[in-house]
């Protein structure tokens, strides 16, 4: 669906935003996934991904999507498939160098870059090699996946460091003891314990 490609890039602003609210819901329903099973939920979440994705971008399921990188121009649709990008072929216009009918996906992704939010800055970042293992998985579960671990390990951090600072907060002044329940390294620690 090339038009439909090139309205994304055009609309690379909007699709920002809707990718954004879609990464906060699957981020928020980690825990569901976690306890249907994440090997159980990733076929459904492949068709749907597969779905949207195939008639807005033309996506080929590589797995490792970097769409936000790449002003929403999917750079697997690159006859060479690069991923940082143009090659020194591109014909005037814009045009590929192997499909001459066709954008390049890098002067489209260049567009789109520009519309976006945090595009500009992004499609300067270098990106690694295609890791074809990932093939045919959903892009959309292991970020959101990364996503909540990395979460989760900052709420761990904080906690800790709350905790920690709960006996030294009780020594220099008693009166600040929280009323709230305290972590048990709060309680085995400190003042006269
Ligand atoms: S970068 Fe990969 S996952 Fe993203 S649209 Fe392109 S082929 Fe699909």
């Amino acid at each position: 669906m090339y038009r439909v490609r090139l309205f994304a890039t055009r609309h690379s602003r909007a699709f920002e935003w809707i990718y954004k609210r879609v990464e906060q819901v699957m981020v928020a329903l980690d825990p569901l996934f976690a306890r249907i099973g994440y090997n159980r939920v990733e076929h459904p979440i492949v068709l749907i991904e597969k779905g949207v994705k195939t008639l807005l971008f033309d996506c080929k399921m590589c797995g490792q999507c970097v769409l936000s990188s790449t002003g929403m121009s999917c750079p697997m649709n690159c006859p060479k498939q690069l991923r940082n990008g143009p090659c020194g072929g591109v014909r005037k216009g814009g045009y590929c160098e192997v499909k001459p009918e066709m954008k390049c996906v890098w002067t489209l992704g260049w567009d789109g870059a520009s519309h976006m939010k945090d595009g500009a800055a992004k499609i300067r970042e270098v990106l690694p090699p295609v890791d074809r293992s990932l093939q045919g998985s959903s892009s959309w579960l292991r970020v959101s996946r990364e996503m909540a671990v990395l979460n989760r390990e900052k709420r761990d951090a904080a906690r800790m460091a709350l905790a920690d600072a709960f006996p030294e907060a009780r020594l220099q002044e008693p009166s600040s003891a929280p009323l709230a329940d305290e972590p048990p390294k709060a309680t085995t620690t400190g003042r006269g314990t």
